[in-house]
């Protein structure tokens, strides 16, 4: 992969480091050489930006090893001991923060439980509090690289703007802005199950998967597309809202807060199953175990409609994975995820039938998650605008 030859030079000099950075990190221990062969950029260049990460601590020498007696090349690692960031979760009943090293290393935990929210100040409020707790472990100003918040909700990311998240009360919210005036540290805000397919997509269960689809089942539902390997933004940035997918029709179709009706999460996540049926998971999931008639009628007609979206974003997009999450997916494991499997198969084409439907073993923590957001955002190189 060479790098584009482009007339802005503080630009190319930008991304070139960011290059660097993100093969150290992902290849790491890598020695200067390996970086010059693989991205075509002179051993000068190589030299003067090792030189800039290694002054400022980011990057660290190892022992080299030698290689027949000639001269030993001294391989390069992230100093990921040095590097701290903040993740937030901000759910409807807690905020959750975690501080990391970027050796995934767990510093400090801090939780504020929110019996209600009344207004939209007071998301921050406890935000504030939690993201302060946290501060008090990092050991000097510049080792916090960030802070990243992932929400239940629509999310514009790209300007930080909580476009809708009717849990936690914010309404076209610039909680990005909010957050980073009154610390002064890069903010980054992702929609849950955007954050959940980047982190997954980073290092996890998607690493070998360019395109990919996450479905998670949970409060609300949300939805993530990968295609080459990058995340769909959509014209305004909210693509694949899943949960909002029209999938009831007639006296089913109940009124959903986005505005519109029939959208699958009037039925098929917590809240909606809460709201438009009288149940909560746990008595939802008993039901169908014990093959109450209700519950499994309802059982029925979810499992239908979650097995007809997935069918035909598949039918669409073509991914070779889809990966389902979330505490529905959790708690009826065994009961929805081979019927899901089985009739998602029927209903796909034969030409997209190579696609393998997979599940996490448990909805992760998304504070930390939060934290992978940092660290992505921080060796992120924007592959689809500057590599040929
Ligand atoms: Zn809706």
């Amino acid at each position: 992969m060479k790098i584009k030859k482009a007339s802005n030079s503080k630009m190319i000099k930008a991304i070139n480091e960011k290059s660097i950075l993100n093969l150290i990190y992902m290849e790491g221990p890598i020695p200067r050489v390996k970086l010059a062969e693989k991205t075509g950029l002179s051993q000068q260049t190589i030299t003067n930006i090792v030189n800039r990460l290694l002054s400022e601590r980011i990057v660290l020498e190892t022992s080299g090893v030698s290689n027949g007696g000639g001269r030993k090349p001294i391989p390069l690692i992230i100093n990921g001991r040095n590097m701290y960031a903040i993740g937030i979760e901000i759910a409807v009943k807690y905020i959750r923060g975690t501080l990391m090293d970027f050796e995934n290393n767990i510093i400090t935990e801090s939780i504020e439980q929110v019996p209600i929210y009344r207004d939209e100040e007071q998301p921050l409020k406890y935000i504030f509090r939690v993201v302060e707790r946290l501060l008090e472990f990092v050991p000097n100003r510049e080792a916090l690289k960030g802070i990243g918040c992932s929400i239940q909700g629509i999310v514009d990311s790209e300007n930080g703007i909580v476009v809708y998240a009717a849990g936690v009360r914010l309404n076209n919210f610039p909680l990005k802005e909010k957050i980073q005036e009154h610390f002064g540290y890069p903010v980054y805000l992702q929609n849950d199950a955007n954050l959940l397919a980047i982190v997954e997509n980073l290092n996890g269960t998607l690493a070998s998967s360019r395109q990919n689809i996450t479905l998670k089942f949970d409060y609300g539902i949300g939805g993530a597309a990968v295609v080459n390997k990058q995340l769909v933004h959509g014209a305004d940035n909210v693509a694949f809202e899943f949960g909002h997918y029209k999938a009831f029709m007639g006296k089913e179709a109940y009124p959903c807060h986005c505005g519109s009706k029939g959208c699958l999460t009037t039925l098929a996540s917590l809240s909606g199953l809460k709201r438009n049926e009288g149940y909560l998971l746990e008595e939802f999931s008993l039901g169908v175990r014990e093959k109450n008639k209700q519950a499994l009628q309802l059982f029925g007609k979810l499992e239908s409609a979650i097995s007809y979206a997935i069918a035909n974003v598949i039918t669409l997009l073509n991914p070779d994975h889809v990966l389902l999450t979330g505490q529905i997916i959790d708690t009826l494991t065994d009961e929805l995820v081979p019927l899901l499997e089985q009739h998602v198969r029927e209903l796909i084409p034969e030409s997209c039938k190579k696609v393998k439907l997979i599940q996490l073993s448990k909805t992760p923590d998304e504070s930390k998650l939060a934290v992978g957001l940092v660290m992505h955002e921080f060796f992120a190189v924007p592959i689809d605008q500057y590599y040929l």
